[in-house]
Parts: structure tokens; sequence; C-alpha cells
């Protein structure tokens, strides 16, 4: 049996998941008649303690909704140099907002109020107006680093008096509130977004749900439908993510003692250089010098195990609900006895 390891995102639904969609009320959300779909909103806002939610077919659109209700042509986003907004979505900041990007170097991808402060333009008639700043949590790139909410408040705090709009891409928030013991319901009071996916570590084939004020969503209602994303009878999808935040959170530490096991084997083997801590369900490591990362992955591959290449010297493992704990026993035995032979 292959483990796969490549991306939280691979996971199919178990019985109970497909269950609840087969037996979903719906009804055409483009007219506002999905009932499941107004219950998975409402539930993941009353969550956060925020006012409303909109249910999106991707991250990524969540993301570039929020960014473009936030902001105004010429206008600039402050983010860090490796965040997924910036990154992976096609640079689609430029394409949909019109905005530029103002780049940082957070501590594997964690920012703070002294990074940001100085990058924040005054107003002039040369500068772009910095109207965002985008947070990631926990940050993909920074192999699952998370910030606690004792170091968003004073970014948070930052913004208010600089008159800043603060979203958060919480594709992984739930590994997040996990790890650092936070609390979902006290998020709210600090960012003016929140993007929450639904099919990363919670196990639902389709969807995110992007969190805000009343006034908020009712705009970002209208960038959906501009974006092709109002979906008619997404119940059935809705449905799904009502089941995954019932009964796919609690187990997630799971997934962060099976990534901590990954990474105690590879800290013990000679082809890999070094391995970024681990806080949740990522474990990013580098590999030895004079190896390729494509080559290793090859290798693993060839034993059942499944992962990807993530930089010129990186590979990235990430752990899921279809992982269990006998696929890591196997995968960890796997690693400590591979024995790599020199690069084709
Ligand atoms: C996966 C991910 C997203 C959204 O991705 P989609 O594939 O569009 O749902 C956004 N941010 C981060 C950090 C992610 O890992």
């Amino acid at each position: 049996m292959n483990v796969d390891l490549r991306s939280d995102t691979v996971t199919t639904p178990d019985q109970g998941m497909l269950d609840a969609m087969m037996s979903a009320k719906v009804g055409d959300d483009v007219f506002g008649e999905d009932e499941t779909v107004k219950a998975l909103e409402h539930k993941l806002a009353a969550m956060f303690n925020m006012e409303a939610g909109l249910f999106c077919p991707s991250g990524t659109m969540t993301n570039q909704i929020a960014i473009k209700c936030f902001t105004n042509p010429m206008d600039e986003v402050i983010c860090d140099q490796t965040a997924h907004v910036y990154r992976y979505e096609r640079g689609g900041i430029a394409y949909h907002s019109l905005a530029s990007v103002r780049l940082l170097n957070g501590e594997r991808g964690i920012l703070t109020p002294e990074l940001i402060e100085p990058e924040i333009n005054d107003e002039n008639v040369h500068y772009p107006h910095s109207s965002l700043v985008v947070l990631e949590n926990t940050v993909n790139k920074g192999g699952g680093a998370c910030y606690s909410l004792s170091q968003i408040e004073p970014i948070h705090t930052l913004c208010n008096i600089k008159g800043l709009k603060l979203h958060l891409d919480g594709a992984r928030i739930f590994n997040a509130l996990t790890a650092t013991g936070d609390h979902a319901k006290d998020y709210g009071q600090y960012f003016d977004g929140i993007s929450v996916c639904l099919s990363k570590g919670l196990g639902a084939p389709v969807g995110s749900v992007l969190l805000g004020s009343k006034e908020t969503i009712k705009k970002a209602v209208n960038i959906r439908k501009a974006f092709g994303g109002g979906m008619r009878q997404a119940g059935f999808l809705a449905a799904a993510g009502i089941y995954a935040l019932d009964h796919n959170i609690a187990r997630l530490s799971t997934d962060h003692k099976h990534a901590k096991a990954l990474a105690d084997a590879l800290n013990n083997v000679n082809y890999v250089a070094s391995v970024l801590p681990v806080e949740t369900n990522i474990v990013v490591f580098e590999v030895a010098e004079g190896l390729k990362p494509a080559h290793l992955v090859h290798q693993l591959a060839e034993k059942g195990i499944a992962c990807n290449v993530t930089g010129p010297k990186t590979v990235r493992m990430v752990t899921h609900l279809n992982i269990s704990s006998e696929m890591i026993d196997r995968a960890v035995e796997n690693i400590i006895h591979l024995h790599v032979s020199a690069n084709k």
C-alpha cells in the first residue's frame, strides 16, 4: 500500500462523510436557497466569532476574493515572501486586484510588527497605498510553523493604528489551533477576513469558507459571482464540510504526532542534512550535500512513500487523515533502512 504524504489535499471522503453528503438538503445557492450551505457558513462564522461566511470552491478563491474586498487598484499588499497568496495563486493579486505586493522575510514565514511597520508606506504621491496585511497560519512553506494569538494581537494593533486591513490565510488554521491551544472564537476580533480550507487536514473533498463582517461578505458574494464561483446545489459539498468540522478536528493531533515520528526518523539518516522543527502536520527537510531532492523522492517512491520536492534542496511530507499509524510505522522503517544510491 502506498503511503501518500504529498499533501493533505489527497484525502478521500469516508462512508460517514459520503452519507452526510448524500442526505444533504439542497437548493439553488445562487438564489440563496441552499440551507446546508447556509448552515456551514453560519457554523464556521460562529466558531470564529465573525458575523458571516461565504462558501467557495477553493482556498485560492477565498483568499483572492478577500484581497479584492480589502484593496483598491494601485494599492499594495504586505505579506511574507513564502505566502501562498503570492507564490501559489498564479499571480492572482495582480490579475484580480491590480495591486502590488511588498514581500517580507519572516522567520519560517512568521511576520512581526517590527518587520511590518517599516514597510507600510506613508501617504505620498509616489508610493502605492499600503492597504492590507496577509498572514498565513500555519505557514505552508515554513514547514507548518504557527502563529499564536499573542503574536497576532500586536500585528492587529499595528494594522488598526495605521488603517490597514488584516486577512488570515487559514488554510490550516485548525492545525494551528491544535498546536497552540488557542481558541477559534478568539480569532474573529483580530481579522477583517479569515479563509478556512475544508479540503486540507479536515478531509472534505472540496471547499473553503471566507469569514468576515456582514458588509465584507455582501461584497464578497458579488466578487465570487464575477469569479464564476457561484454554485447551485452546493449543499452536497457543504454537508461534507459540516461533517468535517464535527468529526475531523479532534483527530488532527494524531497527524501532528505522525509528522513528528517522520521527522525523528529523518533526523537520523545520512541522506538528510536538516529537518525544520515540526509543529503541525508538515515535515520539510533539506537533503544532504550533493544529493538531488528529486532523486531521493524517486527512491522513496520505490519504497511506497510518496512525497514532494519543494525547493532546490528541500522535500516535504504532509500527514493527514488517510494516513494510519501502521502506515507511519512502515514509512519510518523504510526511511531508516533506505540506502540512497548516488545521483543517476
Ligand atoms: C492549499 C492552500 C490554500 C488554498 O488552496 P486551494 O487548493 O486553492 O484550495 C491557500 N493557502 C495555503 C497556505 C494553502 O496551503
